[in-house]
């Protein structure tokens, strides 16, 4: 029998009411088991409490927190779950995803739109479908919603109705479970243990490029003293370089040694910073591109470079060589 580890950081998955309440672990295996008595038919299921918040108030140490949790607990089973809440589960997936890149195991977040309890449910299939890959030989983390499993740094939240909560607009499913179990092709290979790092630079921001928008906020943003910026841009990551230019905001960015990354408000395609005037100048002016990365993952992968700046090497710099090379699949 696989073995797996199933730890809980709230959402909506387990909640009674509209908010999550405490919980303790064994009541919650038991809640868990009790309500769905097949996870015994896949794996030996311990279970862990992380936290118990909607997602909405997860913050970067508990990223830390729970990658620490994984990776010290991931040579003891198959694999790991995470129950997470929707709202920020693209954002912890991608997180782990580069906390974690030695990994030769699956480590799996799911949630659901409603609760295990209610009748008409998401969750038993989600929380099945992710017992079950967790116990594959698949080296990622990913994201299980709705029969696909997703690659964690590669996903977004599309949809606050649906059952069909995520999709991956750049990259094909890792799997896909109909009768059976489809492995996408494109799956990371093992990749060595390595010393976990949890440092990390929370002091990053993301701004959507919009008709209007004051370069000044952005100033602003570099006088508080932001350590590193995402610009969603728009198509190829163009950005107004006349009226209202963002130039200057990079020039000055550069200067403070606080790197400028682009990203496509596109969820398809990727940046192309020569292809008009405003990436380009943006391009001339030092800014970085994130090719095809979601918001999500260029923002925990500036954090996560961030943690890593030494004398030897500074903000632009570290940013420069994390953008330069893919960590987990995060990019085409
Ligand atoms: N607000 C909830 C959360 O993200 C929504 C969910 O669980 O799906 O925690």
């Amino acid at each position: 029998m696989p073995t797996l580890l199933l730890i809980h950081t709230g959402g909506t998955l387990m909640m009674r009411g509209g908010d999550p309440t405490p919980l303790a672990p064994d009541v919650y295996t038991q809640d868990l088991l009790t309500e769905l008595p097949v996870l015994r038919k896949i794996a030996d299921i311990e279970t862990r409490i992380l936290c118990n918040l909607d997602s909405a108030d997860m913050q970067p140490h508990h990223w830390v927190s729970l990658g620490a949790m994984v990776h010290e607990a991931l040579p003891r089973y198959d694999g790991v779950v995470v129950v997470h809440g929707t709202d920020s589960m693209a954002y912890t997936a991608s997180a782990l995803a580069f906390l974690l890149r030695g990994i030769d195991r699956p480590v799996v977040f799911t949630g659901a739109q409603k609760p295990l309890r209610d009748v008409r449910t998401d969750a038993r299939s989600n929380l099945v479908d992710a017992c079950h890959l967790a116990t594959m030989n698949i080296a990622e983390v990913g994201i299980v919603f709705d029969s696909k499993l997703l690659r964690g740094c590669r996903a977004t939240k599309l949809d606050a109705w649906g059952m069909s909560a995520f999709g991956s607009p750049a990259c094909a499913p890792l799997a896909e479970l109909g009768l059976g179990v489809n492995l996408g092709k494109h799956l990371l290979e093992k990749r060595e243990r390595e010393v976990f790092d949890g440092r990390i630079e929370p002091k990053v921001m993301s701004v959507r490029t919009f008709p209007g928008l004051d370069p000044k906020l952005l100033h602003g943003a570099l006088e508080a003293g932001v350590r590193g910026m995402v610009i969603e841009g728009y198509g190829a990551g163009n950005i107004p370089h006349l009226e209202n230019s963002l130039v200057p905001v990079i020039e000055r960015a550069r200067s403070l040694d606080v790197p400028v990354v682009i990203v496509s408000q596109c969820p398809r395609g990727s940046v192309d910073l020569g292809r008009y005037q405003g990436g380009a100048r943006a391009a001339a002016a030092g800014a970085i591109s994130a090719q095809d990365m979601t918001t999500e993952a260029a923002l925990t992968k500036l954090m996560i470079a961030l943690g890593r700046v030494s004398e030897h090497a500074g903000r632009v710099l570290v940013a420069r060589e994390a953008f330069a090379t893919s960590w987990a699949g995060e990019m085409s």
